[in-house]
């Protein structure tokens, strides 16, 4: 396909651990396997656990686990977010250094009175010791355009459609966008495909990469599985978690849901055969274009044929 020859591909998976995979999110995965493997790239597993409060105790086991039940085997070692946090501090340094980044005392409440946007930099108050994030200074001029591989053209003017964004949080945490696209950069990450829940976040970490001097992978967003209320089946919400007992008919329903077209008679195969067949049969173009699609029962087998 089409990574560029000089850049080997590399794929990966990044679940945070609030709870185990459910259909949604075991799509997301094989989609990022497949197109990794059909580019005879490298897949990898990172572990985003860089936010407690969200955790599920257990979760992240369970997750390798039932990526190992679907045949879902990653390369290397999986990174774990918690072990990361000299490499963001390193980045937050730089940017603070660069006079890129600064911190601001805001409430909730003051924000929500300037429409959520956070646009100029906050006058100095309170003390350093006091609670504080620190936000990016994004420049006026940051119009920022992708090719998405299954959802097509996107563009966002981070300043005016965001605003100056969150680096580390006024709790202590450091923020998703600086880790993912710290780790990101580090995994030397080629193609990133996901949820579309996270298109919205690419324009930022597209301007954070071009910020910090690093490469910019190819993003593909898949549609987010969704009940049928239209609710986005989430971690969270207590989805149901996928059964490790059936990982054949989960792989088949995750195909047929990606619109892969897989064969009846394949559900009955095992996982590593249906994944051989998957690989060879990925077509990106087939993924429907579409930001939220219904999830499928996991219950019922396709009838024999
Ligand atoms: N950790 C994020 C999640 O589970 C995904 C991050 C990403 O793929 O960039 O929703």
């Amino acid at each position: 396909m089409d990574s560029s020859p000089t850049t080997p591909y590399i794929g990966r998976f990044a679940p945070s651990p609030t709870g185990p995979l459910h259909f949604g999110s075991l799509a997301t995965a094989v989609a990022s396997y497949l197109d990794a493997r059909r580019c005879d790239g490298r897949w990898l597993v990172r572990m985003e656990d860089i936010d407690p409060p969200r955790e599920m105790p257990g979760a992240a086991e369970r997750i390798l686990r039932q990526l190992e039940a679907h045949g879902l085997l990653w390369d290397d070692r999986v990174l774990y977010q918690s072990q990361r946090g000299e490499a963001y501090l390193a980045a937050l340094q730089q940017l603070l250094d660069r006079n890129l980044a600064y911190p601001c005392h805001c409430s909730r409440q003051q924000l929500k009175e300037r429409g959520g946007l956070h646009l100029l930099r906050c006058a100095p108050q309170g003390g350093a010791e006091q609670p504080h994030a620190l936000r990016l200074a994004v420049d006026e001029q940051s119009d920022i355009g992708f090719e998405d591989i299954f959802q097509g053209r996107q563009r966002q003017s981070i300043k005016l459609e965001v605003g100056d964004f969150v680096l580390h949080r006024k709790d202590g945490l450091f923020a998703y966008q600086l880790a993912v696209v710290v780790d990101d950069a580090f995994q030397q990450i080629s193609h990133i495909i996901r949820g579309s829940d996270l298109l919205d976040s690419t324009a930022r970490q597209i301007y954070l990469q071009q910020v910090l001097g690093f490469p910019q992978p190819d993003y593909g967003h898949l549609p987010v599985a969704v009940d049928a209320k239209g609710h986005k089946l989430s971690k969270q919400n207590l989805a149901r978690a996928v059964d490790e007992q059936t990982p054949s008919l989960n792989l088949w329903t995750v195909l047929h849901w990606l619109n892969q077209a897989p064969p009846t008679a394949l559900c009955h195969s095992n996982p590593e055969q249906i994944l051989s067949w998957a690989v060879g049969h990925w077509q990106r173009q087939a993924v429907p274009q579409l930001l939220h699609l219904r999830a499928p029962a996991l219950q019922t087998p396709p009838s024999a044929g």
